[in-house]
C-alpha cells in the first residue's frame, strides 16, 4: 500500500504529490490524464513566476518534476471507478480502478478536477481555444477590442459579462431561459454596461468559423422560432462547471449540491485521512494557482494526519 494516494494528475494533484514525496513519504498517483484541463489550455499569462507558457508545456515541466522525485510512483491512464473508506481510523482506504485493479492507502488525495459542460453545437469542438472558450479569467484579455457573446446568463455567465465588457469592444449575452438568473445585483450592473446586449429566451444553434477562426454564432428565438447570425469573434460558454466526482456518489464521502467534494480550510473532507483539493472541491475560484495552492495544503495536512495517526 501507498502512505498517500492521490487521485488525480492536474495541478492540485501533482502539487500534492510532490509535497508529501518532499516529507519522504510514499505517494502514488492515479491519473486518467496526466495534466489535466492544462492538456486543452494554450496559453497561460496568470501562473505568478511564469510570464508565459501553454498547457502541454506546463505539464511536461510537472511530468519531470514528479519524476524526479523517487518517492512518487506515477500511473497515468488510471481511472478511479469507486472509493471505499477505511472502516476505522488509521486503516487503510481503497480505490477501484476501472481495470479493475484495487489501490490502498492509509491516506488519500482527491484531486479528479472538473469539465466544462459544453453546448453541444457544431462548430463548438472545431473551434475550441479557436474563438470557443470556456475560462474568462483566462482568456478574456485575448479578445481585447473584440466581440464576443457569453453563453449562459446565470451567475458566472453574467459575471463573465461584466468581466469581459471592461475588455472586449462588445459583448452579446445569450440566455436560453426567458430571463436572466444570475443574482439581482449582477443583473443590475450589466444592465448599467454601455457595450453590452442580452438576448433571453435565445437558443444558440452553432458556431460559425472560417477554418482558422470563429466568425459568429447562428441563434433562433424560442419565441418567434426566428434565426439569427450574429458576427463575433469570440465565444465564451459559461453553462457550469461540472466536477468529476461520479465515481464518489454512494461513498459516503460528502459532496455539495453541485456535486463537489466538501472541504475545510485544510482540504479536509469529512472522512479522517481523506483529503481533497482543486476543481473538484467547494474551494472558491477554479485557477492553475489556486488548485495548486489547495494541492500543497492538502499534502500538509495529510502528512499531519499520517504522523498523528497509529496504523490500525
Ligand atoms: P484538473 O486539471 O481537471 O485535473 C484533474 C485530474 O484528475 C486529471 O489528471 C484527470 O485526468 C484526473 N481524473 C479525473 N477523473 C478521474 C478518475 N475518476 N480517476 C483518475 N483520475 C481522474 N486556469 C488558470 O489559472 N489559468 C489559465 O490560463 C487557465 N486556462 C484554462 C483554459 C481552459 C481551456 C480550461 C479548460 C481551463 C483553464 N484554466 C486555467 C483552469 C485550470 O486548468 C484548472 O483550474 C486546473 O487545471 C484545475 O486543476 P485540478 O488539478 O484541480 O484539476
Amino acid at each position: 500500500p501507498f502512505e498517500v494516494l492521490v487521485v488525480g494528475g492536474g495541478p492540485g494533484g501533482v502539487s500534492s504529490a510532490i509535497y508529501t514525496a518532499r516529507k519522504g513519504i510514499r505517494t502514488g498517483i492515479a491519473a486518467e490524464r496526466f495534466g489535466g484541463q492544462l492538456n486543452d489550455t494554450l496559453g497561460i499569462e496568470n501562473l505568478p513566476g511564469t510570464e508565459y507558457t501553454e498547457g502541454p508545456k506546463l505539464t511536461g515541466d510537472l511530468g519531470r518534476q514528479v519524476a524526479s522525485q523517487d518517492s512518487i510512483d506515477l500511473m497515468n491512464l488510471a481511472v478511479a471507478s469507486k472509493l471505499i473508506p477505511a472502516d476505522r481510523p488509521g486503516g487503510l482506504h481503497k480505490v477501484e480502478l476501472e481495470n479493475g485493479a484495487v489501490l490502498k492507502a492509509r491516506s488519500l488525495i482527491l484531486s479528479t478536477g472538473a469539465r466544462w459542460r459544453s453546448l453541444g453545437v457544431p462548430g463548438e469542438q472545431e473551434y475550441r481555444n479557436k474563438g470557443v472558450a470556456y475560462c474568462p479569467h483566462c482568456d478574456g484579455p485575448l479578445f481585447k477590442g473584440k466581440r464576443v457573446a457569453v453563453i449562459g446568463g446565470g451567475n458566472s455567465g453574467v459575471e463573465a459579462a461584466i468581466d469581459l465588457a471592461g475588455i472586449v469592444g462588445h459583448v452579446t449575452v445569450i440566455e436560453f431561459d426567458t430571463q436572466l438568473r444570475a443574482d439581482k445585483v449582477l443583473v443590475d450592473k450589466l444592465r448599467s454596461l454601455p457595450n453590452v446586449e442580452i438576448l433571453v429566451n435565445a437558443q444558440t444553434t452553432k458556431v460559425t468559423g472560417d477554418g482558422d477562426r470563429v466568425n459568429g454564432l447562428g441563434w433562433k428565438d424560442r419565441a418567434s422560432g426566428d434565426e439569427h447570425d450574429l458576427a463575433l469573434e469570440g465565444v465564451f460558454v459559461q453553462i457550469g462547471l461540472v466536477p468529476n466526482t461520479e465515481w464518489l456518489e454512494d461513498s459516503g464521502l460528502e459532496l455539495s449540491k453541485h456535486r463537489e467534494i466538501v472541504i475545510d480550510a485544510h482540504g479536509k473532507t469529512n472522512m479522517p485521512g481523506i483529503f481533497a483539493a482543486g476543481d473538484c472541491t467547494t474551494v472558491p475560484y477554479k485557477q492553475i494557482v489556486v488548485a495548486m495552492g489547495a494541492g500543497s495544503k492538502a499534502a500538509l495536512s495529510a502528512f499531519d494526519y499520517l504522523i498523528r495517526t497509529e496504523a490500525a
